[in-house]
């Protein structure tokens, strides 16, 4: 086959690298976008969208078995047990999906992207073989975007298979597991633990750190924590899965406690989410003159590479391993290599855990910032105090926001929410932010009534010691 020339090569068709083809397509560069597999990457075909329906579809069900227990707080019975089709849930989820890879497709064609599918690797700096079902293509371009994005973490004594799953066996399973370990309780662990509960499974949690959710600060973690305890999940903090020795109906699982005890546990299914890595491997790295950053590749503000025309975005270049992350950078690669002056400089980045409730963290907490060395006030409102909150929760408002200002100006450094729903402000908070926003500017901004929402300006006012909904 002829070689082909462009502008601008994609290798990878996540949410940053399809990001990026459709941006460089649009101002008007030749570009070519390289995807193994469907357009949309982790985040779209086995992380973000599944996990979201699944949890969805996990929330609505143990909705209907609290109702089928006899008439709650609500008032809603139902006369017999909801059952779950477990093969029509997959269905539906898959047609989201679907949906949505269609939706990345039509954009990238509509941007004049080229999509060639295969899998890439690069033999020097600007040239990409790829592995077609028609034999292999080569690729030569001025510039390179590399988004290979990220993998799973295996634990080498847990391999994949059998009983054993990953993240993205478990985003496709054909039954609910009676009993499910999830081995790591972080964001993938806790996301998709609740809602194994939730549809069915007597969940529990194998946690090596000292507690549920490392990333994200005790306060914020406790009424998740509540929550898993409220439903009987059993938490094992300081433990270390060790071994698995798989049954005829039943795996065993040996766990290493902190005071070096083993405990043997039983379950149908073994879930490791134990985080990922950057996917740096089989595409020829090596082969071209990349420096790295440990495990991820070096980037500067403008997403360069240490190579001449080589930039790099998303996962592969580390923290936050976010889709928006991913996506923002792609924007911007492309445009600065349009010639644009722009750089990848955001004030923050929000992380959002799908939990039960809802985690949202956008900037510096007061132990981030006395940390810093940074003189700050900061407030909670409880959601107790929201109207709105109650209405859709019958567990109590089960939360708060929390704002955090520095002291000398009040200009807002971090809000964090917890909270049924919450991650729909995340927006609100980010902006607050990236705008430079005074608690006295939030304070006096008009929400709707009534409103999750109406808890930010009530956090800002009880930050400036003005609360309305709450004692003072
Ligand atoms: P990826 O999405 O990993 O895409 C990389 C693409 O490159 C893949 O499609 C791969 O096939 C392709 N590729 C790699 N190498 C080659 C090659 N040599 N040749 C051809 N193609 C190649 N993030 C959030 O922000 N919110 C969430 O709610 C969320 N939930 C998640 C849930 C789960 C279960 C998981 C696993 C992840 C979740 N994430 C979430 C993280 C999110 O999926 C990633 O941060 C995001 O997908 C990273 O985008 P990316 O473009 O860098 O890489
Ligand atoms: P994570 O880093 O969030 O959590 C991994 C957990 O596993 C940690 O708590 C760690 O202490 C624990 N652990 C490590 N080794 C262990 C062992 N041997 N035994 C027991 N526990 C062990 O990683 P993840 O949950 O796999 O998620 C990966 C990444 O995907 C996240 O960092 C995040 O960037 C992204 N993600 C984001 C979202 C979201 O935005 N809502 C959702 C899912 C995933």
């Amino acid at each position: 086959m002829n070689n082909i020339e462009c502008d601008v090569l994609v290798l990878g068709g996540g949410p940053g690298g399809y990001a990026a083809a459709i941006r460089s397509g649009r101002l008007g560069l030749n570009t070519i976008l390289v995807e193994a597999d469907e357009c949309g990457g982790t985040c779209l075909n086995r992380g973000c969208i599944p996990s979201k329906a699944l949890i969805h579809a996990g929330l609505k069900f143990r909705d209907l078995q609290t109702m089928a227990t006899g008439p709650g707080v609500l008032g809603l019975s139902l006369s017999s047990k909801p059952s779950l089709d477990v093969g029509h849930l997959m269905d539906w989820k898959n047609g989201i999906v679907k949906q949505l890879n269609g939706g990345v497709n039509a954009l990238l064609k509509n941007a004049n992207v080229t999509v060639i599918k295969g899998w890439g690797r690069f033999i020097d700096g600007k040239t990409l073989m790829v592995d077609t079902t028609n034999g292999e293509q080569a690729v030569v371009a001025k510039n390179v975007i590399l988004a290979t994005g990220s993998v799973v973490s295996e634990i080498p004594s847990l391999p994949f298979g059998l009983s054993v799953m990953s993240s993205a066996d478990a985003l496709n399973v054909k039954e609910i597991p009676k009993r499910l370990i999830v081995v790591g309780a972080g964001y993938i662990g806790i996301e998709l633990g609740v809602a194994f509960h939730n549809l069915g499974s007597k969940v529990t949690f194998v946690e090596a750190g000292g507690r549920i959710l490392p990333g994200f600060d005790k306060e914020m973690t406790a009424p998740v924590e509540r929550w898993l305890r409220n439903e009987k999940i059993e938490i094992l903090t300081d433990a270390k899965a060790r071994s698995v020795k798989p049954g005829k109906k039943q795996t065993s699982l040996d766990v290493v406690t902190d005071k070096n005890d083993v405990q043997t546990m039983y379950a149908e299914k073994i879930l490791v989410t134990v985080g990922r890595q950057a996917n740096t491997k089989n595409w020829g790295l090596e082969n071209m003159a990349v420096d790295m950053d440990g495990a991820f590749i070096k980037v500067d503000k403008q997403l360069r590479t240490s190579m001449n025309r080589v930039w790099a975005i998303g996962d592969v270049t580390g923290e936050p391993m976010l889709a928006h992350k991913a996506t923002a950078q792609g924007e911007r690669a492309a445009e600065i290599i349009a010639g644009h002056k722009r750089e990848f400089n955001p004030l923050v980045i929000p992380a959002v855990c799908f939990s039960e409730p809802e985690l949202v963290a956008v900037g510096l907490s007061p132990d981030d910032a006395k940390a810093k060395n940074i003189d700050i006030i900061s407030a909670k409102f409880p959601l107790d105090a929201n109207g709105r909150a109650l209405t859709q929760s019958y567990d109590k408002g089960r939360g708060f926001i929390r704002v955090t200002a520095r002291k000398s100006d009040h200009v807002i450094i971090g809000v964090h929410g917890v909270g049924v729903h919450i991650s729909e402000l995340s927006g609100a908070f980010v902006t607050a932010i990236e705008m430079a926003a005074r608690l006295e500017d939030v304070a006096d901004i008009i929400h709707a009534h009534p409103t999750l929402g109406e808890a930010f300006p009530e956090a800002a006012a009880a930050a400036l010691g003005q609360p309305l909904h709450m004692m003072t």
